[in-house]
């Protein structure tokens, strides 16, 4: 099994031999052959103490998550090809979610849609159709069945035997009985593990540690945001109607979730598992080094599980319970897994938080990253590094952990907001946009306007078309009414979220010619748009860089990309200390003045040569605002004339106040994140993790115009050449929908003749261009303008049209003016 002694230094430790630790111990040594890798588990091999051994291993798929569904579906595909003794580590035998209620049936077609979009195969069923699947289960009180026939349950601790196995082929070294109690490192960097037997040193940590991640975190001082929760189990006594059954399972594990409820067979006797109690966390204080993960089963918490349980399947009813177990497992902030390199400490590696389900796709994930230096799938909603500071803190991790047990199988809506904790970070205008109403989305901590209600009072009857239903929820009118604003007149937009990254320093050039795809060697004052690539020449970062000194740059991105692309900087950064990394986010507000106005209203309030001859697109200055010292950077991602106007956080309100009181005489409105989106869609400016991402390179994405081949070495060069000379196979387009009142609302499948060729990345409502508009990459046949395709719509096919983009001023005359 393993060596007596730990050895003295190895390339890679794992941390943890459950099943995400053996999954990537498996990929790192016996598919791509790195050497020196060791598992280190504190407990004894296979019937670890963790999660693992405790799960049912049900498997379903489908997920609103591209990635999520990639991972879930190569953990299908590895399970499939394993077995232990002779017994397979998985079976297919299928899955079925039912439909109680309206909403849910509506649910299941939109499940549907993610199915087609991200190549699953899935069919909607009849109440008899799922009846003749699971005969035991009470049709009458089911409006329909969501069935994934290659979903199924995984064996967990056959898997972990087979994976050792084949690991440990390999090279991998296991050693059980070893408490990590320590890391060590030096210089930013992990140095060696710290074990019950002994000292490891090391370059690498990859931390599957589970539910004690945490733990392990703080040792490392990285932050781990997870909340583990209590989870129940339960296993039926043996039913008569199952009499004579495999010892495994034949039936298709079902979900009910509109009781919080999941169930599968054991041979004659079936498994109940609930979400349908009030959420039981517990502190990482109370998860002692070395305990195993099971704490007391409640009958007070499971009654009610049981009788929703005895519902559907009234042959339960007569059965007992014979097995009971309370096990746990872990959510973070916001639901999904961490996995990645830690731009904490370097070196340190993280896959933590992924269910059964998903921990094979997490291995095979983690080592292609690790020994490739990038992942081959998009992974970026998993990033371990996308958190914000205020996550990290224990009521955080609880109060969202807690809410996302809660929401487990609820029906989200794409815009829904997180109703607590709310008001965490607002931006120094915050007190004016209360004033004129606005009504706030969250994002990152920030709260930013989506709307404002003051502007009600400009909407014209028929300004927008009605919606309903789905496509209604967090939508008002008034959004058209601020996209027209924008278009027509000027309005004000809050950017102070923007991520602002400083990049300075001797080698500050040298560096970001290196990262960036387009050249950044311009005079002082010019903005640069450009893309960051990875290795295999797909788009990591979206930004601009700006030069404000010959040794000194400003980077602008998204909130959302923003410590993503962070980390990502700060990883590629040189240790010499030439290049110095800021990042000033919270040192600047932002407000972004755009229209055909913008030019008169910002020259009315500042003393500096506003002139397209004197402040050219795409440069930047300092200027005044009134009396206060202000960058202006002339570009804009929503088409208009105007600046994105930047101000030390203390004067923010005096500059918002300064450009609100002289706007009115030019019909200025303030704007907010509805209006946003509809008019850069319009523009075809593209959404980093939506439109573009790290699969997708600069020429399938549109944004070849930004790559400059004349500049020398960059990352990813060399890549991208070979995939230009190949030819690109799928190019992102615009397609808007012909029935000028429709909308979809993003990830739905595009089809052609029942089809699947994409799927939609944005969508929006194009308020100018009174249509539809849906972003999505199709195969390059397809990518011509006027083909038409229709969009799948909660099972509807929504007829479509491929246009040339962008819909709104392709000259850049509005920009230029
Ligand atoms: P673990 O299996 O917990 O492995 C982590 C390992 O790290 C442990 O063996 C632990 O001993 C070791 N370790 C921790 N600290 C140290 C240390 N300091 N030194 C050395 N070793 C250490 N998922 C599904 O996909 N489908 C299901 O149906 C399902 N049902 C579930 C039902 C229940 C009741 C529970 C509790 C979980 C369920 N899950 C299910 C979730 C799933 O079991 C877990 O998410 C998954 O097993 C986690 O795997 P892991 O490898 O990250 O963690």
């Amino acid at each position: 099994m393993s060596a007596e002694h730990l050895p003295a230094a190895a390339d890679t430790v794992i941390i943890g031999a459950g099943i995400v630790g053996t999954s990537a111990a498996y990929f790192l040594a016996a598919v791509h052959g790195r050497r020196d890798v060791v598992v280190l588990e504190q407990g004894p091999l296979f019937e670890v103490r963790g999660s693992t051994s405790h799960a049912p291993g049900l498997v379903f798929q489908t997920n609103p998550s591209r990635t999520v569904c990639r991972l879930a579906g190569w953990s299908v595909e590895l399970y499939r090809s394993l077995e232990h003794e002779g017994d397979p580590c998985f079976y297919p035998v299928g899955s079925i979610e039912v439909a109680l209620s309206p909403e849910r049936h509506q649910e299941l077609k939109r499940r549907l849609g993610f199915a087609r979009a991200w190549g699953l195969a899935a069919d909607l069923l009849t109440p008899a159709e799922v009846q003749r699947l699971v005969p035991i289960l009470d049709a009458a009180r089911i409006q329909s069945g969501y069935y994934v026939p290659s979903d199924g349950v995984a064996k967990g601790v056959r898997l972990l035997r087979a994976l050792t196995a084949r690991a440990q082929a390999g090279g991998a070294q296991f050693y059980p009985e070893t408490l990590v109690t320590g890391i060590e490192k030096a210089g930013g960097r992990v140095r060696a593990v710290l074990t019950s037997r002994g000292r490891i040193a090391a370059n690498n940590m990859l931390l599957c540690a589970g539910i004690w991640g945490p733990i392990i975190g703080r040792m490392a001082g990285v932050p781990v945001p997870m909340l583990p929760l209590q989870q129940f189990y339960a296993r039926t006594s043996a039913l008569p109607e199952l009499a004579g059954a495999p010892s495994e399972t034949e039936h298709p594990i079902v979900r009910n979730q509109d009781r919080a409820m999941y169930f599968r067979q054991h041979g004659e006797s079936y498994g109940i598992g609930s979400y349908r109690h009030e959420p039981l966390p517990v502190m990482t204080e109370q998860l002692a080094p070395g305990q195993s993960a099971l704490r007391e089963f409640s009958d007070e918490h499971f009654r009610p599980a049981l009788a929703a349980a005895n519902e559907l399947f009234p042959c339960f009813r007569a059965a007992t319970l014979v097995e009971r177990l309370n096990g746990i497992f872990a959510f973070t902030p916001d639901g999904q897994s961490l996995l990645g390199p830690s731009m904490y400490l370097e070196g340190l590696w993280l896959a933590e938080a992924f269910w059964v389900t998903h921990a094979g796709g997490a291995g095979r994930a983690i080592a292609e990253w690790m020994v490739n230096g990038a992942p081959s799938i998009d992974l970026h909603e998993l990033d371990c590094n996308r958190f914000h500071s205020h996550t990290f803190s224990a009521s955080y991790v609880r109060r969202r952990g807690i809410q996302q047990y809660r929401e487990v199988y609820d029906i989200i809506h794409p815009s829904q907001q997180i109703e607590d904790p709310r008001g965490l970070r607002v931006s120094p205008f915050h007190r004016r946009q209360e004033e004129l109403g606005a009504v706030f989305f969250e994002s990152c901590g920030w709260e930013r306007p989506h709307w404002y209600g003051a502007n009600e009072s400009i909407v014209a009857p028929d300004d927008t078309p009605p919606r309903d239903g789905w496509t209604a929820r967090n939508w008002s009118p008034i959004i058209g009414t601020e996209h027209r604003a924008a278009r027509e007149r000027v309005a004000m937009f809050d950017l102070t979220p923007f991520t602002k990254l400083e990049v300075s320093g001797s080698g500050a050039l040298r560096f970001l010619e290196g990262l960036a795809a387009n050249r950044i060697d311009h005079p002082c004052g010019r903005i640069t748009y450009t893309s960051l690539l990875n290795q295999h020449g797909g788009i990591e970062c979206d930004l601009t860089i700006t030069r404000q000194e010959d040794c000194r740059f400003l980077i602008v991105t998204g909130a959302l990309a923003g410590m993503h692309d962070l980390a990502w900087i700060r990883r590629a950064a040189p240790r010499d200390g030439s290049v110095h990394i800021s990042n000033l986010t919270s040192a600047w507000c932002a407000i972004g003045v755009w229209g055909p106005r913008a030019r008169d209203l910002v020259q009315s309030v500042s003393e500096d040569d506003l002139s397209d001859a004197a402040f050219p697109y795409l440069t930047a200055r300092e200027i005044s605002i009134g009396y206060a010292p202000a960058l202006a950077l002339r570009i804009s991602y929503v088409g208009e004339l105007g600046w994105e106007i930047y101000a030390p956080t203390e004067y923010g309100l005096y500059v918002w106040d300064t450009l609100w009181r002289a706007g009115q005489r030019f019909g200025i409105a303030a704007a907010g994140g509805g209006a946003f989106d509809s008019l850069r869609l319009e523009k075809g400016y593209r959404l980093w993790g939506a439109d573009i991402d790290p699969q997708h390179n600069p020429y399938e994405a549109g944004l070849g115009f930004a790559v400059r081949w004349n500049k020398g070495e960059f990352r990813g060069r060399a890549a991208l050449e070979r995939a230009r000379q190949e030819g690109i196979r799928r190019k992102l387009c615009c397609l808007t929908l012909d029935d000028p009142c429709a909308v979809v609302m993003g990830k739905e499948p595009i089809l052609r003749d029942g089809a699947t060729l994409g799927y939609v990345t944005s969508a929006a409502y194009g308020y100018t261009i009174q249509r539809g508009i849906a972003y999505g990459y199709l195969p390059a046949e397809f990518a011509v303008e006027g083909t038409q395709l229709q969009v799948l719509f909660f099972n509807q096919r929504i007829p479509a049209t491929v246009r040339s983009e962008p819909l709104f001023d392709p000259q850049n005359l509005r920009l230029r003016s």
